[in-house]
């Protein structure tokens, strides 16, 4: 077993991390994205990142590859970035490449969601299962599809955009141009949003989800359609490929089972009671950590 490095590329932040062959992220960096420096500077500055965690090895210890989890859409065989509405700075690049190049090292690079389900698979809340799926709620909407241990890519690469699976053909309108997709109920600019609705005050999604836990109102109501929402998209889900593990990561789902606990319940709704009672919803329990070690994963 061998030392690597996991990198979670974050539309904001950068995080990298050392992890030991035994699995323990050992050294951290954290660095800002500034995407809009272009991808000659943000590799730059990875690659000083990852210079300074290789003088944290312990003494004759080598580096043998990095894993890098960046926003998708992204090409995992290639290694490119395609468009990223956030970062346009390093959309459309061969970002691996490039990393590569500057680094010397062998770089895996896959889609954010996709190396957070294998961190949660391996070392967090699926670890006991053999298959999964992973739900990551934040800014935006994405899932993973890991079965028999293998991740599913599906035939063109977009297999987990279940962000803009349809729960109500006659909902609000989506920025991908369709309706009613899971995005717009659970993503933390839709709780802001239905915030503003209800109560006319503008805050975060976060604060949402904080004031949700201190017993507003509203900011439970709010959470509890989000839940609903997803309760939707498991039972479609869990009923077409039959896997009943989902862990839900992301910073929504810092809101624990004022989130979940909804979702659990409606999920009965829309399946069969056989394959709701199998069906188990758990909040992921590395929370950002799950990307760094499954970056350090697919690394080795
Ligand atoms: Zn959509």
């Amino acid at each position: 077993m061998t030392w690597v490095i996991g990198i979670d590329l974050g539309g904001s932040k950068i995080a990298l991390g050392l992890v030991s062959p035994d699995d323990q992220i050992l050294s951290r960096r954290r660095i800002d994205t500034d995407a809009d420096e272009g991808v000659e500077s943000v590799t730059a500055r990875i690659s000083a990142q990852v210079d300074s965690l290789i003088l944290d090895l312990p003494g004759g210890e080598t580096i043998a590859g990095v894993g890098i989890g960046a926003p998708g859409p992204v090409d995992h065989v290639s290694g490119d970035l395609h468009t990223l509405v956030n970062l346009p700075g390093i959309s459309n690049t061969p970002f691996r490449k490039i990393l590569h190049e500057k680094l010397s090292l062998p770089v895996k690079l896959d889609h954010d969601a996709k190396v957070a389900a294998l961190g949660e698979f391996h070392f967090g809340a699926g670890r006991d299962r053999d298959s999964m799926i992973y739900i990551v709620i934040g800014t935006g909407v994405g899932a993973a599809i890991i079965y028999e241990g293998s991740l599913i890519y599906g035939e063109s690469n977009s297999a987990g955009e279940s962000g803009h699976m349809t729960v109500d053909p006659n909902g609000r309108l989506c920025h991908c141009g369709s309706r009613g997709c899971l995005e717009t109920y659970t993503s933390g600019p839709a709780l802001a949003r239905q915030y503003a609705l209800a109560q006319g005050e503008t805050i975060t999604g976060a604060e949402v989800t904080r004031r949700a836990s201190a017993g507003d109102a509203t900011a439970l109501r709010v959470l509890r359609e989000a839940g609903r929402a997803l309760g939707i998209a498991i039972a479609t889900i869990a009923m077409t490929v039959n896997i009943e593990q989902f862990v839900i990561g992301g910073g929504v789902a810092s809101a624990g089972d004022l989130l979940l606990d909804p979702a659990r319940e409606s999920l009965k709704d829309y399946c069969f009671e056989s394959v709701a009672a199998r069906i188990k919803v758990t909040a992921s329990s590395l929370g950002e950590d799950a990307a760094l070690l499954g970056a350090a994963f697919m690394a080795r």
